[in-house]
């Protein structure tokens, strides 16, 4: 499932800035994955795109 690393999210912005349909800022500052990483085929497409994109690899 589609999932971000808290751990490891700088957070950049990258990923919920350029693409909020899939991915969301949370109150702590860091990333999500929108409805709870369950992704529709478009949705799963850009996550699987933006994934390699993130400087800290905190999309898995
Ligand atoms: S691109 Fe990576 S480090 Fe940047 S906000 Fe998204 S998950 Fe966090």
């Amino acid at each position: 499932m589609a999932h971000i690393n808290k751990e490891k999210c700088i957070p950049c912005g990258l990923c919920f800035n350029s693409f909020s349909e899939v991915f969301k800022q949370w109150a702590d500052g860091k990333a999500e994955v929108v409805n709870d990483g369950k992704l529709n085929e478009e949705q799963q497409k850009i996550y699987d795109e933006v994934k390699p994109m993130c400087p800290a690899s905190a999309i898995e």
